[in-house]
C-alpha cells in the first residue's frame, strides 16, 4: 500500500516540470489525481495518458491559478469528481527576471498574480471541503529566492516570501481543525524554469550548493509526499527547503 493510498490531490501547474514530478509519484503512492495548467495541453494529455494505467485516478483540468473565479470552478469540479481534497498542493509559478530599475508595472504585477495570489484563491476555495473533513494538508512551493533574495528577481522573491507568511498564518488559523499548511522552498532544479538562466546565473547557483549538482524534480516530489503523508502529520507551519545545502 503506498503512503498517499486513497488520498485525493489536486495539484496545481501539473503538465510540466516539479509539478509533473509530484503528479507521478502522488499517483505512485496510490493517490488519485488532479492537476492543472494554463497553456500546455499536449504535454497535458501526454501526461494523463501515461498514467492512465494507474490504480489511482487521473485527471488534468485546464485553470489558471491566478483567478480567483477559475479557482473557484476548479475545487468545485474536483470535489464532484473524487467527492473532496486531501492534498493542495499550490506549485503554479512563472518568473519575469528583470533588474527593479528595468521592471516593467505588468511583470511585477504577472508575477504576484500567478505565484502569490495563486495560493491565496485555492487555499481560500479549499478550506470549506477541507474543514468539513477535519482533515487536510495544504503544500506551497515557495523557493530559497523568497527566503534570500535574488538580484533580477524582486518581483519573483517577493511573492515566494509572501507565500512562506501566507502559509505559517494560515497554519495558525486552522490547525484546530486538523489542517496542515507548509512550505516546500526548492533550490535549482533542472526544469524548464531554470533553464532560461544565463550560464553565469547557474554557475553562481552551482558553486553555492554544497552538493555541487542541480536537483532533479523528482527530489522536490519527494519531500511533497512526505508533508502530504501522515509521515508528517505533526508537522504544519513549516519551510522545508529542498537545495542541496544551498547558501545563497
Ligand atoms: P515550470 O517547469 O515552468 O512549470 C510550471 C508549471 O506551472 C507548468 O505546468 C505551467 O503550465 C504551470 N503554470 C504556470 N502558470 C500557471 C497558471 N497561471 N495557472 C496554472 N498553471 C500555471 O516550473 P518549475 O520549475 O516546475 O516550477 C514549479 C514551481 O516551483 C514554481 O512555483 C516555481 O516558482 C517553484 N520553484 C522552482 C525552482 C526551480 O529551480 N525550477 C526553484 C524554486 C522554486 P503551463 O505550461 O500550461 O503554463
Amino acid at each position: 500500500m503506498g503512503l498517499l493510498s486513497g488520498k485525493k490531490v489536486l495539484i496545481t501547474g501539473g503538465s510540466r516540470g516539479i509539478g509533473r514530478s509530484m503528479v507521478c509519484k502522488f499517483i505512485e503512492e496510490g493517490a488519485d489525481v488532479a492537476f492543472t495548467y494554463r497553456s500546455s495541453e499536449e504535454e497535458a494529455n501526454q501526461l494523463m495518458e501515461e498514467l492512465s494505467g494507474a490504480s489511482g485516478k487521473i485527471l488534468g483540468f485546464r485553470s489558471d491559478a491566478g483567478s480567483f473565479q477559475d479557482a473557484e470552478q476548479l475545487i468545485k469540479d474536483v470535489v464532484q469528481a473524487f467527492g473532496g481534497v486531501d492534498i493542495l498542493v499550490n506549485n503554479a509559478g512563472i518568473t519575469k527576471d528583470t533588474l527593479l530599475l528595468r521592471m516593467s508595472e505588468e511583470q511585477w504585477d504577472q508575477v504576484i498574480q500567478v505565484n502569490l495570489k495563486s495560493v491565496f484563491n485555492l487555499t481560500k476555495h479549499v478550506l470549506r471541503t477541507m474543514m468539513k473533513q477535519r482533515a487536510g494538508s495544504i503544500i506551497n512551493i515557495s523557493s530559497v529566492v523568497g527566503v534570500f533574495g535574488n538580484a533580477g528577481q524582486a518581483n519573483y522573491a517577493a511573492s515566494k516570501a509572501g507565500i512562506i507568511g501566507f502559509s505559517k498564518s494560515v497554519a495558525k488559523e486552522v490547525g484546530s481543525r486538523n489542517i496542515r499548511c507548509n512550505v516546500l522552498a526548492p533550490g535549482f532544479i533542472a526544469t524548464d524554469m531554470t533553464e532560461q538562466l544565463d550560464d553565469a546565473t547557474k554557475a553562481n547557483f552551482l558553486s553555492n550548493i554544497p552538493l555541487k549538482r542541480l536537483a532533479d524534480p523528482a527530489e522536490v516530489a519527494d519531500a511533497a509526499v512526505f508533508l502530504a503523508s501522515d509521515m508528517s502529520k505533526y508537522i504544519t507551519g513549516q519551510v522545508l527547503s529542498v537545495c542541496g545545502g544551498l547558501n545563497m
